[in-house]
């Protein structure tokens, strides 16, 4: 029998050997890495060593990166009104995000929902960028900074926001530019010495690290936001609580890996053309999402095919024995309409699949989909997409 097929990697990335091997080694410490003896000292050298791994991910400074339970947590750190400049308080009085985001980012944190604006995205998946520009101009600069937190890259549809463009227009109205790249970091080449933000947010699981460790990181530290976690002075005050070690140890390690694996993430834009014509052949008339957006992942294809619904759709390839997503995750194990596809102005009912594949996926894994899908597409009913 074939082993399972796992190509849902936007989910959650297979632990890499590296992170295992740096957890296990991490659990034989016994030291609390805020205690000053020479067992607190080993431990704290884990965390520097991951710190400094993420950072260079990312081009980053590593005393600018805040270790938090993951990127949701990361998210609610940063998206709060309340900031402080050295010693004066700063007010972001407004939210902007994207239809598209993450629930971690959508939901807008520590933000009133009445403070919280909307942007709406193209047929593509992209910004509305004129709708971003009108925006700010009409925001009252008088009470406030306004805030606005886009993901770099999609988890459903893997389009790429053209992130240059959007600060370089956060920036010219005075705006703080907090970028989700959860799916970006690690996964492409991201260098946040260049203008693309201020502010971004990551997590371990993604790359490869464990699930339940993540990062906020700054290009720089003048400005903050008010901690979310008060208690001891861990992450420089910024995140309280003793330092969850194995898990930050297998992140940094994970990021170690990810400076060399990046390099090879071209690649697989040969897998996400195979799978493309693969379902394209089993029915043209299907929709690929995000497809005339300017740049997608390498690695993400999210599709429509009439007729096939993709709740039982979703069942069918896991029976087949290959391990997909309909959507987003859920938390709760269930699958609802995509919010990101309503956003796009895409509402059949039928909803979508996604694949989303890694530098592991091989040939045989991309020809076990393509049989699988063969068989699940030939029991669908036979409804085509309104004109
Ligand atoms: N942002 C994006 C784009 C994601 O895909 C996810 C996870 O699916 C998150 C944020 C939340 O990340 P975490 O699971 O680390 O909280």
């Amino acid at each position: 029998m074939r082993a399972r097929t796992y190509l849902d990697c936007n989910a959650t990335h297979p632990l890499l050997p590296e992170a295992k091997e740096v957890m296990c080694q991490a659990m034989e410490y016994a030291g609390n890495p805020s205690s000053v003896h020479t067992e607190g000292r080993a431990a704290r050298g884990l965390i520097d060593q991951a710190r400094t791994h993420v950072a260079n991910l990312i081009q980053a400074k590593s005393d600018h990166v805040v270790f938090t339970s993951g990127a949701t947590e990361a998210a609610n750190i940063v998206l709060t009104p309340n900031w402080q400049m050295g010693r004066a308080k700063l007010t972001m009085n407004r939210l902007y995000v994207s239809a598209a985001e993450h629930p971690a980012v959508l939901t807008g944190g520590r933000f009133a929902r009445d403070d919280i604006v909307i942007l709406p995205v193209l047929n593509s998946g992209e910004l509305a960028l004129n709708v971003l520009q009108q925006m700010l101009s009409n925001h009252d600069q008088s009470s406030g900074v306004p805030l606005v937190a886009v993901q770099h890259a999609n988890n459903e549809t893997g389009v790429i926001q053209p992130i240059a463009q959007i600060a370089a227009i956060v920036k010219a109205h005075g705006g703080v530019l907090v970028v989700d790249a959860v799916q970006t970091f690690g996964r492409i080449p991201l260098d946040i010495s260049h203008d693309c933000g201020d502010f971004f947010i990551v997590s371990s699981h993604k790359i490869g690290g464990p699930k339940g460790a993540g990062a906020l990181i700054g290009v720089t530290d003048l400005m903050m936001p008010k901690p979310l976690l008060s208690g001891g002075g861990q992450e420089r005050g910024y995140r309280a609580g003793t330092e969850a070690l194995p898990a930050i140890a297998g992140f940094g390690a994970a990021a170690h890996a990810c400076a060399e694996r990046v390099m090879h993430a071209a690649s697989m834009f040969t897998k996400q053309r195979q799978l493309e014509k693969l379902i394209l052949t089993i029915d043209p008339n299907t929709i690929i999402h995000g497809i005339s957006a300017g740049e997608r992942l390498p690695n993400t294809v999210f599709f429509s095919m009439p007729g096939l619904k993709s709740e039982t759709a979703h069942i069918a390839f896991d029976l087949a024995g290959i391990a997909l997503s309909s959507g987003s995750a859920c938390s709760s194990g269930k699958v609802g309409p995509s919010a990101v596809l309503k956003a796009m102005g895409f509402h059949e009912a039928e909803g979508a699949l996604r694949v989303s594949i890694c530098l592991e996926t091989t040939n045989a894994d991309i020809a076990a989909f393509g049989e699988a899908l063969k068989m699940i597409a030939a029991r669908r009913s036979t409804t085509r997409f309104a004109a």
